[in-house]
């Protein structure tokens, strides 16, 4: 089989780089590994898809290489308007912006997304063939050679590698992308789950297990405070997870030192907190620490950050609470500090951070500075984004560029 443009992995910048480069007059083959196309998109976003995001710049995406500054280009190319443009118009989505500048489809499913981007694929008559799982790929006199697991082989005068990182492998996208991109000389740079639960110090969460609050939590990275954000925090058996830790865990691979800064009280200012402890030794003093937070706060939660401030007895009198002591729970009731000591792993991160250099590519056309005709797209490369529909928007943008350039 033969086609002028092999693009190899069908998930999200596979499809829009096949698009793209068939409405340029090409002729294009994607070659996806699974049974089916954009197996991974149909879960994103909880099954809702959060497609891009209208805030998205490029103070929200990171590289674990330096020059970060050369995707701009990308981005300039290909923006959020013209994705939003490009799914409504083309695509036949309406698009839904909700908080934080968030967008799915008005419908609510991510399924519309899998099913409008195939269904256009189809009728561009895009070439399709799953169950390609594509472990060789050779250049000869210019042309280039794919061969899948079980020696079918296709021939084309550009690829564009597609092939997603290595997390949620059952989905697809299982690293194997590296490897080609590596027997073309590339190298890759360190790898890293995102998006993802993180793993703390075990004295620090111990027994707190199965709690879930609403919460503010501040993320440090070597000592400088990066990023506040609100929402469900729920601990478990190894540290915390809940969609507060996923928006912020982009900080962790970047950074050698991590700390969250966790706000129990977020509806109170310090002073406000202190005043309510203050009157609940009065209302209360009678009874034991044991007692303290009831109604407040969780229970366990409460005689666990009782004991974090210093206080080592619940048979403690209430009435003996002292004004330092007071102190002392509402600072570790408004900042109480975790250290991140690792991810919860590749298996459950939504994203790999690291990927191809961006030194090794040609920023305006994302052909490789290696090998003439090889082009790359999408999560392979070494660009991540924090969690909001940022990581979906360097699919489309990317994938966009790689397909107008092959
Ligand atoms: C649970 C989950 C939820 C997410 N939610 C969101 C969200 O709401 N918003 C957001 O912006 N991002 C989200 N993401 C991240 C986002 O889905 C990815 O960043 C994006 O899909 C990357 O696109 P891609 O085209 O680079 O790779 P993928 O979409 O992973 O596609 C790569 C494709 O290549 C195929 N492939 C791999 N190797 C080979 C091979 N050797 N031969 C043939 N085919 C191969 C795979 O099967 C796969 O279909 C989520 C991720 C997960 C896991």
């Amino acid at each position: 089989m033969k086609a002028d443009v092999i693009i190899i992995g069908g998930g999200a910048s596979g499809l829009i780089a096949a698009i793209t480069a068939k409405k340029n007059g090409k002729d294009v083959i994607i070659l996806e590994r699974k049974e089916r196309v954009l197996k991974k998109v149909l879960v994103t976003g909880n099954g809702r898809c959060n497609m891009t995001n209208v805030r998205a710049g490029i103070s929200n995406y990171f590289a674990m290489g330096k020059n970060i500054d050369l995707i701009e280009n990308v981005f300039e190319k290909f923006t959020v308007t013209d994705t939003i443009d490009f799914f409504e118009n083309e695509i036949g989505l309406i698009c839904n912006e909700e908080t934080r500048g968030r967008v799915y489809p008005l419908s609510g499913q991510a399924a519309s997304v899998v099913d409008g981007l195939r269904f256009c694929a189809e009728k561009l008559g895009i070439t399709m063939l799953t169950d390609f799982y594509v472990r060789k790929i050779e250049k000869k006199d210019f042309k280039f050679k794919v061969y899948s697991e079980d020696k079918k082989v296709v021939e084309g005068s550009r690829v564009i590698l597609a092939t997603g990182g290595q997390t949620y492998t059952e989905l697809g996208s299982n690293g194997s992308g590296y490897e080609l991109a590596k027997s073309f000389g590339h190298s890759i740079t360190k790898l890293v789950p995102t998006i993802v639960q993180l793993k703390t110090k075990d004295y620090q969460v111990k027994g707190l297990r199965g709690i879930k609050l609403d919460t503010k939590v501040t993320a440090y990275g070597d000592g400088s405070k990066i990023c506040t954000y609100d929402g469900e925090l729920l601990f478990t058996e190894y540290g915390v997870s809940g969609n507060v830790i996923f928006n912020i865990s982009f900080v962790y691979p970047i950074h050698k030192k991590v700390e969250l800064e966790i706000d129990f009280m977020p509806k109170f200012e310090y002073n406000e907190l202190l005043e309510i402890l203050r009157k609940r030794k009065n209302i209360l003093g009678d009874l034991t620490m044991e007692q303290y937070f009831n109604g407040m706060i969780n229970k366990k939660l409460g005689q666990f950050l009782s004991k974090a401030s210093g206080i080592e007895k619940l048979s403690k009198m209430i009435n003996t609470l002292t004004e330092k002591e007071l102190r002392s729970m509402c600072t570790v009731l408004k900042k109480y500090r975790v250290d991140v000591i690792d991810t919860n792993g590749f298996k459950a991160a939504q994203v790999t951070a690291g990927g191809i250099p961006l030194k090794e590519i040609n920023p305006e056309t994302l052909e490789s500075k290696k090998v003439k005709g090889l082009y790359f797209a999408g999560e392979i490369l070494d660009v991540y984004g924090e969690c909001g529909g940022f990581n979906l928007q360097w699919a489309w943008s990317s994938g966009h560029l790689a397909g107008m350039n092959v």
